[in-house]
């Protein structure tokens, strides 16, 4: 199966080949566990998961990689690290995200990172994020890896590629890596003031160019530190991935390197630099895939509206008033392109429950005619083959949603060899099986007829058409007529009237 990716680092679709052939190295950074996942982490990791599963369906063996950042250099500021950490510790207590009882010291950065890399795996199973099931292997922490990290910064120094500063710190040498900025556009001489990262570096005056950046801080009073040549202290954050991503998946140069686009820089930006000053390599990730931003009801997402959505939070109905199912969240998460910015809405989870509801019922059916027993299938079904074209086409999942909903509504008397078509595309769907207590899943219902309803539907019409997801606009309009509208569907809008008789 022939792939294109969007690669970050040509700015085009590209062919996509392995280094080795039939198998893929890909790393995506994970989480901080400082806090649960939100949504748009979530949105992140989940593209990842579905560009996993679609180069499996095209018959690679993919290995995938994960990091948990679980170092306390995660959190900004100098002085109030885990101070931030506790406070929000605090707070997830006060509104019972985080129960009573759990996290019995706020201030040990161990219990609140164990806390919630647990928390976080439980929402990322619950979410069919496949990596997540293969913990601890694929999953590594980057605690367990400073031995790792001490021996990379080693290697840098003697390569003129990191020096120690006259105040101890230990600060990769941007200008000695030309290709600085290749990914980002943030190239040497575009960097005016300091872009370390998140780590505050408050010694500037100490860097030779203001865009160096901390790999080692001896710092004897932070409360997560470490044994090293340039003193007790801790690690920088870009350090971790560049050392996790060879220890895991045992070569310097991987194939795919994906991330959340605020990662390019100047996080992805300083892996490529590290690695690939250690390793000689021309490139760390052959192909660097980047996923858009989630809005919320068309809003960025923010504490301080009231609009940041933790997984559980949607889980549990604090977001829409009513539990939500995680396989109908997932599904929402990946429905969208991952090169579009993905608008989080009630309506579109009351749109994804349907659809799931119709391919579980649909199974249902498929399994009580054939007692389970589903044919042997491969891609050379016609169907298959144009739903994995589709995705093999740099994840175009709205056509491949297509191709699914077009083939419900084609003949199924053969209905082994339809459950077996309903099974590969639940391969990448990954909608079951974490079906379970899907009953009661609220589905879209366009009753009711008033006028904020109709504009509502008419706008995510709108919507569907211009990413030209058709399928899901023709089952909208299918609702719509059965509920008593008009539908007229115009070249660039469309009308929805209550029909008066
Ligand atoms: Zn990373």
């Amino acid at each position: 199966m022939n792939f294109t990716l969007y690669n970050s680092l040509t700015n085009q679709q590209e062919s996509f080949t392995p280094i080795d052939k039939g198998v893929v190295k890909m790393y995506s950074c994970g989480p901080t566990v400082y806090d649960f996942a939100h949504i748009g982490n979530f949105r992140s990791f989940l593209f990842g998961d579905l560009m996993r599963r679609s180069l499996e369906l095209g018959g690679y063996e993919v290995q995938h990689v994960m990091n948990i950042t679980d170092v306390g250099h995660m959190v900004e500021g100098e002085d109030d690290k885990m101070l931030a950490a506790a406070t929000r510790v605090k707070e997830n207590k006060k509104s019972g995200r985080v129960p009573e009882g759990a996290i019995e010291d706020p201030n040990d950065p161990y219990q609140i990172a164990d806390y919630y890399t647990n928390a976080f795996l439980e929402d990322s199973r619950k979410l069919g994020y496949k990596v997540a099931y293969e913990y601890p292997a694929s999953v590594p922490k980057a605690t367990d890896h400073i031995a790792g990290m001490i021996e990379m910064i080693e290697l840098l120094i003697q390569r003129g590629h990191a020096y120690v500063s006259s105040d101890g710190v230990v600060y990769f040498s941007v200008e000695s890596f030309p290709e600085y900025g290749k990914l980002s556009g943030n190239t040497m001489d575009k960097l005016q003031s300091g872009a370390g990262g998140r780590v505050s570096d408050v010694n500037q005056s100490m860097k030779k160019h203001p865009a160096d950046f901390l790999l080692w801080k001896p710092d004897q009073k932070h409360i997560m530190k470490w044994d090293s040549p340039w003193g007790v202290g801790y690690p920088g954050w870009h350090i971790e991935c560049s050392v996790m991503a060879k220890a895991v998946l045992g070569q310097d140069r991987i194939d795919i390197h994906t991330g959340g686009e605020d990662l390019i820089f100047p996080h992805h930006e300083c892996e490529i630099a590290q690695s690939c000053g250690c390793s000689g390599e021309s490139h760390f990730a052959n192909y660097w895939v980047h996923a858009r931003f989630l809005f919320v009801e068309g809003e960025k997402m923010s504490k301080s509206k009231g609009n940041f959505f933790t997984a559980r939070d949607v889980f549990e109905g604090k977001v829409t008033g009513k539990p939500v199912h995680p396989a109908v969240l997932r599904f929402e998460l990946i429905k969208s392109h991952y090169r579009s910015n993905m608008n989080f809405t009630t309506k579109g989870l009351t749109d994804s429950a349907a659809t799931i509801t119709k391919l579980i019922d649909f199974r249902a059916m498929l399994e009580s005619k054939t007692g389970g027993k589903a044919a042997d299938v491969d891609l050379s079904h016609p169907v298959l083959k144009e739903f994995s074209e589709a995705l093999a086409d740099d994840l175009n999942i709205a056509g491949a949603l297509g191709v699914m909903h077009g083939w419900l509504k084609t003949d199924h008397s053969d209905a082994e060899l339809s459950l077996a078509v309903w099974q590969k595309m639940n391969s990448v769907l990954s909608i079951a099986p974490i079906n379970e207590g899907l009953a009661g899943v609220e589905t879209a219902s366009p009753g009711g007829g008033d006028d904020d309803e109709a504009e509502t539907w008419r706008k995510a019409m709108v919507e569907a058409r211009q990413n030209k997801d058709f399928a899901t606009s023709d089952e909208m309009r299918d609702k719509l007529i059965e509920a008593g509208y008009d539908v007229q569907i115009g070249k660039t809008d469309v009308t929805i009237k209550k029909k008066l008789a």
